[in-house]
């Protein structure tokens, strides 16, 4: 399995554009992977999580195409992980020839919220009419909690996320052959409920990919900082859900509670994790 970072910021990207903070100016300066775009990974250049507002950027800056997705999952609606001008990029209409149909992964509520922001006629089924599928290259599947299915060669299980209550937030342990990655963002603790489904799914991960916005900050409810991340680690690795090699990386790194790549890494290290940054490729 092949991980390909294209954005590994919290919502408002690092530097924040508009921000003045030391940490914006620090990473501005240092350039490089302390410059961080909004959260979406690229699987074996076919299988993307989340249709994020800064993919167009990140694919032409990593030199990555993405005219080969096949499949992509959607953790949530928010808008550092969805937006659906993507769709129309990636259709005739924008002269897009060609490509396989993209099997969308989606809660309910994310493919409302993906219909209403493409601000046009939509049939009562929204994405899920075929119509609206032929026109867009698009095959949209609705994804809930707890489901199990397959995606092409991925065996994928959604679990519950603890964030933003008001919608449907999926996490996803994703199996490719041998290969399992757990990927984990955006989230708070989990709850009991998740790690029973994860401990019952009973295989274990290569790679986690998780939540670490408020970094050396304080605790958060719907995301995590670096003594949860550790502590869902430690558990983890207590239950026997991590292989003996498997990697740990951080993402979703909010500028407000994390310093630039060099010296957050330094702290990772000191704490047993790795911590992911644009452009990196993970290959197991
Ligand atoms: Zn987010
Ligand atoms: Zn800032
Ligand atoms: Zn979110």
């Amino acid at each position: 399995m092949q991980i390909l970072f294209l954005g590994t910021s919290a919502s408002e990207g690092y530097p924040n554009a508009f921000c003045p903070c030391e940490n914006c100016e620090a990473a501005r300066a240092a350039g490089g992977p302390s410059l961080r775009k909004r959260c979406s990974v690229l699987i074996n250049g076919d299988l993307l999580i989340d249709l994020g507002p800064d993919l167009m950027a990140a694919a032409q800056q990593h030199g990555v195409s993405l005219a080969d997705i096949h499949y992509c999952l959607q953790t949530h609606e928010h808008e550092d992980h969805l937006d659906p001008a993507h769709f129309g990029s990636r259709s005739q209409f924008c002269g897009v020839y060609g490509t396989p149909t993209l099997h969308y992964y989606a809660s309910q509520g994310a493919l409302d919220k993906a219909a209403k922001l493409l601000g046009r006629q939509m049939p009562p089924g929204g994405l899920l009419d075929p119509t609206v599928g032929e026109q867009l290259n698009l095959c949209a599947h609705v994804v809930e909690p707890r489901q199990q299915f397959t995606a092409g060669p991925y065996a994928v299980l959604s679990v519950p996320a603890t964030h933003a209550p008001e919608l449907t937030a999926m996490l996803y342990v994703i199996s490719h052959g041998e290969r399992t990655l757990f990927y984990c963002t955006d989230t708070g603790d989990l709850s009991e409920e998740a790690w029973q489904m994860l401990l019952a799914h009973g295989r274990p991960f290569d790679v986690v990919i998780m939540d670490h916005t408020f970094g050396l900050k304080k605790r958060s409810g719907g995301h995590m900082n670096s003594e949860q991340f550790v502590e869902h680690i430690e558990r983890m690795r207590a239950t026997g859900m991590l292989k003996v090699d498997a990697q740990i990386y951080a993402t979703h790194i909010g500028h407000h509670s994390n310093p630039p790549h060099a010296e957050l890494v330094e702290f990772a290290a000191s704490a047993g994790y790795q911590v992911a940054h644009d452009g990196l490729v993970v290959q197991v």
